[in-house]
């Protein structure tokens, strides 16, 4: 459903991502692992099109996303265009976002009445289904503050999944939480991978990654290192950064 073609992304000289290849088909989970500062989250954003790539291109469900061709030149598309074509991915941060004046329910609900213009009932419904869906049906009406850090991403995650993304991107979802709170985000992304949504998730959670992902993925350097299915990967590396790699997390 989205391929990563040869993609580049330099910042002030520096090369992050010096050439990613790769595709997730529609239903599979890729886990990325890779040290600190090797463009993993570079990646995730240049996908969910908030930053546009130097190089390379997007593909989601068989359409180019965020530039286009022009006489043998790229074009990066304009703003207007970009939001509608960012609908398709669902991005959740390390840290939560949500909105500190609106409840959960509020939260959720704004991007499909503001950018979707979902009249206000039809959203309220959609949110407090999506509510439901990651265990939070009794908190629609708590604000942020009055919710524990898991319950709080799961809530970033209810508002990206409400918008109907065909890829849901997380970028260490969970390494913001006390360590008790981890298990029930993982438990929501876990049952969220079962209904069949295809989705990109960077993170340090080894074992997720082991029981979860259909591949995964090292990244090193702005490169990708080793892709591999998760027995694969953690018994049996083919490279010797990934044995590094792995020897560090164990
Ligand atoms: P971590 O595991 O710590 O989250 P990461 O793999 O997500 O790391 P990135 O955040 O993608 O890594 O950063 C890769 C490199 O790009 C780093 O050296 C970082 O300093 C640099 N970088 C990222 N974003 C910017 C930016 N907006 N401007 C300048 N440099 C940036
Ligand atoms: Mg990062």
């Amino acid at each position: 459903v989205i391929q990563v073609r040869n993609l580049h992304k330099t910042y002030n000289g520096i090369d992050v991502l010096k050439g990613v290849n790769f595709e997730v088909d529609k239903g599979q989970v890729k886990a990325v692992l890779g040290p600190s500062g090797s463009g993993k989250s570079t990646m995730l954003r240049l996908m969910a099109l908030l930053e546009p790539a130097d190089a390379g291109e997007l593909i989601l469900k068989g359409r180019r996303v965020g530039a286009r061709e022009e006489r043998g030149r790229t074009v990066h598309l304009p703003e207007r265009q970009l939001a509608v074509q960012r609908r398709e991915v669902g991005m959740v941060f390390q840290r939560f976002n949500l909105f500190p004046h609106l409840t959960a329910a509020r939260n959720v609900m704004l991007g499909l009445t503001s950018v979707q213009g979902v009249s206000h009932h039809e959203a309220r419904e959609r949110s407090l289904a999506m509510l439901e869906r990651v265990g939070l049906a009794e908190r629609a009406e708590h604000y942020p503050s009055e919710l524990s850090g898991g319950q709080q991403q799961r809530v970033a995650i209810a508002r990206a999944l409400v918008m109907n993304p065909s890829v849901m991107l997380f970028d260490e979802p969970t390494s913001a939480l006390d360590p008790e709170l981890v298990g029930e985000v993982l438990d929501v992304m876990e049952s969220l991978a079962e209904s069949g949504m295809t989705m990109i998730v960077v993170t340090h959670e080894v074992r997720f990654a082991r029981r979860v992902a259909d591949e995964v993925t090292l990244f090193d350097g702005g490169v990708i290192v080793e892709q591999a299915a998760p027995e694969e990967f953690f018994t049996s590396p083919q490279h010797e950064r990934t044995r590094r790699f792995l020897s560090h997390v164990h």
